[in-house]
């Protein structure tokens, strides 16, 4: 049986360039163990093994289903992030991107 190694919060991440700060949305993702022995990531668009090809979208949903039900949910930090950056002392400083 395939199993669950770890699972991922959807966030941004923050990365530093020259021009300024860039968010990347990560969407939520559960790593897993397939049945064929590599490890691959799942998120809801990307369900499948990229070793095998084998499909794990059940267990996708339900490591995902038990994530929502034993957390709380996301707060503003997480889902605003740069309206915490700490050297953000202007207001109009805002990320120049999205991704
Ligand atoms: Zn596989």
């Amino acid at each position: 049986m395939p199993k669950v190694l770890e699972h991922v919060d959807a966030r941004y991440d923050i990365e530093e360039m020259q021009l300024g700060k860039v968010y990347k949305w990560r969407p939520e993702s559960v790593l897993i163990e397939c049945e064929c022995g590599q490890s691959t990531t799942l998120t809801v668009s990307e369900t499948t093994c990229e070793e095998c090809g084998k499909e794990h979208m059940a267990l996708l949903q339900e490591a995902l289903a038990e994530q929502r039900s034993s957390r709380q949910c996301l707060g503003e930090e997480e889902l605003h992030p740069w309206r915490y950056a700490e050297e953000s002392e202007d207001e109009d400083d805002d990320p120049i991107l999205w991704v």
